[in-house]
């Protein structure tokens, strides 16, 4: 027997980091779920936030662990910004992101001088006056101002450093405009990715274990969510994750069982 009542959701979206992976290995039983879902054939996307690795990194680190996928079903920050703008209809762009993502770009034509969008991520050691001015001069001349992410900081090689956030403020005050954010939780990549899947927002669930990313982001723009009380999950967030999701099990393993899958 198939579906012995008619699923919760009709499509996944499924978080990688301390919900299917954690420290370089599957969460136990995570493969068997992923099996599960494409035994019965309800469509899912991955869907992580890094924005320092392409799509194409991603499916080979799930090959090596067991998984099978193909780019299509990976989505990072860059990877959803440029679903989002070709939905829009815009062909051209100016990037200011690492150099490894461009190739998810690669269905536009780069342009530095006359944009229809700047998508800002991270350049790091990369932005120079130049590359500011640049970007200011196309955004006040009507260009999107599209931001990966916006944190204002990270740690590599022991200290803190600048991230993108602060040059993505930079441009947002020099221009007047406000650059729309693409990554978890953002609204605009929650209704992006449901289209992916074809389904209405209310028909997907993502599934995560960052309560404000995945899960309240989800819910606010009104998909499911599925909390799992792995990777970030601690104790503590329980009364919180239950108030905030739809349903909280204790990994992936148990989303076949949520899904009523047989
Ligand atoms: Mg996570």
């Amino acid at each position: 027997m198939g579906f012995d009542a008619h699923p919760p959701a009709d499509g996944l979206l499924i978080d990688l980091d301390g919900t299917l992976w954690e420290d370089g290995k599957l969460i136990a039983g995570a493969g068997e779920a992923i099996d599960a879902l494409r035994t019965a054939g309800i469509p899912f996307r991955f869907l992580t936030n890094t924005t320092r690795k392409p799509r194409s990194t991603l499916v080979a680190e799930l090959a090596g662990l067991g998984i099978e996928t193909s780019t299509y079903e990976c989505f990072t920050a860059p990877a959803a910004a440029a679903i989002w703008l070709g939905r829009r209809g815009v062909g051209r762009v100016s990037l200011l992101i690492a150099e490894a993502s461009f190739e998810d770009f690669s269905g536009f034509e780069l342009d530095d001088e006359t944009p229809e969008a700047v998508v800002i991520g991270d350049l790091g050691r990369g932005w120079t006056f130049d590359a500011l001015d640049r970007a200011f001069r196309a955004v006040i001349a009507g260009a999107d101002l599209i931001a990966l992410q916006k944190n204002r900081y990270w740690k590599t090689a022991g200290r803190l450093s600048l991230d993108a956030g602060p040059f993505v403020a930079a441009l947002e005050y020099a221009t007047g405009k406000q650059a729309t954010l693409v990554g978890k939780p953002s609204r605009e990549l929650f209704h992006t990715m449901a289209a992916e899947l074809d389904l209405p927002p209310e028909r997907v669930a993502m599934v995560g274990d960052d309560i404000e990313a995945d899960v309240e982001g989800a819910r606010a723009a009104n998909l499911q969510a599925v909390a799992v009380r792995t990777g970030k999950y601690r104790p503590a967030d329980e009364k919180w994750a239950r108030e905030a999701a739809t349903t909280v099990i204790d990994s992936l393993a148990g989303l076949p069982a949520w899904l009523r899958l047989g």
